[in-house]
């Protein structure tokens, strides 16, 4: 999906109707730490819901609930660091191992 498509998909009504429901169903709990999301004004993670698989990816489980789930901002943010590094080759450095990457993504 091209990324203006996906800019588009997250302001959609159906995909703020959905999102609605899955903050619903899992009680704005992270799925991954067990933090309770309620965004910055109560001094809380904000809640992200986030594709299980990739909406790049699965375009047709954008709106599938099984595929959704509620992480905190922090352990989503690990995630797409993750799967990007995930996706992209390695660089291996002279002593054979890879490049560390970690350090150049801002946290
Ligand atoms: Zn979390």
């Amino acid at each position: 999906m091209a990324e203006k498509v996906r800019e588009g998909f997250y302001l959609s009504k159906r995909w703020k109707e959905t999102r609605l429901k899955v903050l619903r169903r899992d009680r704005y709990i992270c799925q991954q730490c067990g933090a309770k999301c309620l965004g910055k004004s109560k001094g809380l993670p904000a809640p992200q819901v986030d594709h299980e698989l990739e909406l790049k990816t699965h375009p047709h489980l954008a709106y599938e609930m099984s595929n959704l789930r509620v992480l905190c901002k922090p352990c989503h943010s690990k995630r797409t660091i993750l799967d990007t590094i995930g996706r992209a080759k390695p660089e291996i450095g002279i002593d054979g191992f890879p490049v560390e990457e970690l350090q150049h993504i801002p946290s």
